[in-house]
């Protein structure tokens, strides 16, 4: 098997065994880049230090210094996410050619942690959307079938992961982005709980909804990435001050006892029978290995995606007023005095979807509307994390499916906004209530393109959901046997 087709945990291991160096992951993973990449699509901008960030780790193994389990494993990073130094676009024509002057919380530990940053994924602009279609930047092919889409809004991390461009990655997720794209490529993606992981330096879409997380091909992969990134930060007050365990080695794979809910209002009309049968052959797995199972019901799911797109919508139009052509970014080069210049700006260096959110954000939050909709959306999440925490009162996860059908074709649905909304129905919940979720996969469809299978726990119970994801895979025989797609 080459290099870049093995996990991260077992690279770690060669690496502390010194069965490789470094240098020969990072040149295998560069190598396999080259030629697929124009087939995949996954990076906006890829590092041109990789082989010294390599070399470096290796000269640091070879000193005999003590070193994070990750260090000198490759990570790409969404495009949203600070890199010091390092173009960091969102996929917008807005921040073409912002680099910024400092690293994200994420990337620092990242880089302390001597991991080889491989590159700036692909995403759809500013994070809105859940195909990757809506980035300014190129289009991303989903790994199994290149006609197909990757999934968002962090389908460059996904892809370039299923496709072995590197070995793990952060998304985001504000609605649903790390898990949708995971379970469309195949591989493993957390939604971290709310003030787990830093947001500093992540560009604000929604933030009392979004969080970085970790993605890989194997559950332990994930934990251990996990692992790294969590915490306090001072630079981000919402950040929880706790213990959080070395969840990678914490993975027991036992399930004897666990209560597993299964709400019926995430299996009915909308979701592909294919991906409910595939999700509900998971949960007799687990059941069969000494979970109890359940099915519950959770009727406010109803009201989850409109209170949502008001909420996500409401915040964006208020992060995203900082674009206006002085402090930072894209300006339009012709205008008449100042208000023009922003509406140039503005009209210009945003694509349509944002612009979507923008107006539906600025009319929610308008004096006449406020009470219709914004105060409403406000009630309805309440109202769904009220209802989470009582079927958490009976169950210590719930499984669902993670997105509503396979991959669709690129095209497909982008001239229809209000289809692809809908298909957030089974991931913003976790981010309306701030929980824990993560998707795995769960086998393939007939014609090859991957599923995915969603747990969500109470808040700060990574672990339990974690080892829930991993009972899952051993029971499966392991996700990843090797093999990269195309
Ligand atoms: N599809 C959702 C949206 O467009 C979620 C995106 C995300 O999680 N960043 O808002």
């Amino acid at each position: 098997m080459n290099l870049y087709e093995k996990t991260a945990t077992e690279l770690s291991d060669m690496l502390r065994r010194k069965e490789c160096s470094a240098a020969e992951i990072s040149q295998e993973v560069l190598e396999r880049t080259e030629t697929s990449e124009e087939r995949i699509g996954a990076y906006i901008t890829r590092c041109e230090d990789v082989m010294q960030q390599a070399e470096a780790v290796d000269k640091a193994i070879a000193e005999g210094r003590a070193l994070h389990p990750l260090a000198g494993i490759p990570i790409a990073l969404k495009d949203n996410i600070s890199t010091k130094g390092i173009r960091t676009t969102c996929a917008s024509r807005m921040l073409e050619n912002y680099v910024p002057p400092y690293d994200a919380a994420v990337t620092e530990k990242v880089r302390r942690a001597g991991m080889v940053i491989t590159g700036k994924t692909n995403m759809d602009e500013f994070a809105m959307g859940a195909s990757t279609e809506t980035s300014y930047m190129k289009v991303t092919h989903n790994p199994h079938n290149p006609e197909y889409v990757p999934g968002g809004s962090s389908g460059g991390s996904a892809a370039a992961v299923a496709a072995g461009e590197t070995i793990l990655s952060l998304g985001s997720d504000t609605g649903g982005s790390i898990r949708q794209p995971a379970a469309l490529c195949g591989i493993v993606g957390l939604k971290p709980t709310y003030g787990s992981v830093s947001r500093y330096g992540l560009v604000a879409y929604a933030s009392s909804l979004e969080q970085i997380g970790p993605m890989g091909k194997t559950v332990r992969d994930t934990a251990m990435l996990y692992s790294l990134i969590c915490g306090r930060d001072q630079m981000d007050a919402t950040t929880v001050r706790r213990e959080y365990p070395d969840f990678a080695s914490a993975l027991s794979g036992k399930v004897q006892g666990l209560r597993i809910g299964v709400p019926r209002e995430y299996f009915g009309d909308g979701i592909c029978p294919e991906v409910s049968v595939a999700v509900w052959e998971g949960i007799r797995l687990l059941e069969q290995a000494g979970a109890s199972v359940r099915e519950i019901s959770l009727p406010d799911t109803e009201y989850a995606v409109s209170a949502y797109y008001i909420i996500a919508s409401a915040e964006a139009s208020s992060n995203l007023a900082r674009y206006d052509g002085v402090r930072y970014g894209f300006r339009a080069k012709h205008y008449k005095g100042l208000t023009d210049m922003y509406e140039r700006t503005r009209s210009e260096g945003f694509g349509d979807e944002v612009k979507r959110r923008v107006m539906l954000g600025t009319f929610v939050l308008s004096s006449g509307y406020y009470d219709a909709y914004y105060k409403k959306a406000r009630a309805a999440q309440q109202r769904i994390k009220r209802e989470l925490a009582d079927a958490f009162r009976e169950c210590d996860i719930l499984i669902t499916p993670t997105y509503p059908t396979p991959a669709f074709p690129l095209g497909e649905k982008s001239d229809d906004p209000l289809k692809l909304y809908m298909s957030d129905i089974c991931t913003v919940t976790a981010n309306l209530s701030g929980l824990p979720a993560i998707s795995v996969p769960c086998g393939k469809t007939a014609s090859g393109l991957p599923m995915g299978m969603q747990m969500m726990a109470p808040a700060f119970s990574e672990q339990v959901l974690l080892n829930a994801a991993y009972a899952y895979e051993t029971l499966c025989g392991g996700f990843w046997s090797g093999g990269t797609v195309i």
